[in-house]
C-alpha cells in the first residue's frame, strides 16, 4: 500500500528535477475506482490507472493522486517513475488547452478522432520520458 508520506518524499525532489518548485501540488491516495472517476473524460482505456494530476495553470496548483495498489502493478513501475510521469503532464498542459482549442473548429467525429491519437501520443511520450528518468537514477545509484 502506497502512502502519502512515500510520495511527500519523492515529490519535491521531482519538483525540483522539473523546475516545478513554483507549484504547489498536493499529493493524495486514490483507489482504481476513483481515478477512474476521475480521468472518465480521458477516454481512458487502461487496464490500470497508476496516477492522475488535475492541475490549475493559472493558481500553479495541482492535485496529485496515487493508485493506492501502485506497488502491486504488474509492469513493476515505481512511484518515482509515475510521480515523475504525472508531473510532466503539468508541463505539457499548455500544449494540451492549444491542441483542444485548434481542434474546436472540426467535426466532433474528427474531433474525437485526433484528440485520441494525440493523448496515446502524449501518453507514450511521457511514459518515455520518465523512463528516461528512472534509467538516469539506475545509473547514477549503481554501486561502482
Ligand atoms: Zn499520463
Amino acid at each position: 500500500m502506497i502512502k502519502i508520506g512515500d510520495i511527500e518524499k519523492i515529490l519535491p525532489i521531482t519538483q525540483a528535477i522539473l523546475e516545478l518548485l513554483d507549484w504547489k501540488i498536493t499529493p493524495a491516495i486514490a483507489t482504481q475506482t476513483q481515478l477512474r472517476e476521475l480521468l472518465k473524460d480521458n477516454d481512458n482505456n487502461a487496464e490500470e490507472i497508476f496516477g492522475a494530476i488535475i492541475a490549475h495553470d493559472e493558481f500553479r496548483t495541482a492535485e496529485l493522486y496515487i493508485w493506492d495498489n501502485l506497488d502491486t502493478n504488474k509492469y513493476h513501475q515505481t512511484l518515482e517513475h509515475i510521480i515523475f510521469h504525472e508531473c510532466i503532464h503539468i508541463i505539457l498542459q499548455p500544449y494540451d488547452k492549444l491542441f483542444k482549442y485548434i481542434l474546436e473548429d472540426e467535426s466532433p467525429v474528427v474531433s474525437k478522432y485526433l484528440h485520441w491519437g494525440f493523448s496515446i501520443a502524449e501518453e507514450r511520450m511521457v511514459n518515455q520520458l520518465a523512463d528516461g528518468y528512472i534509467n538516469c537514477l539506475r545509473v547514477t545509484q549503481t554501486p561502482k
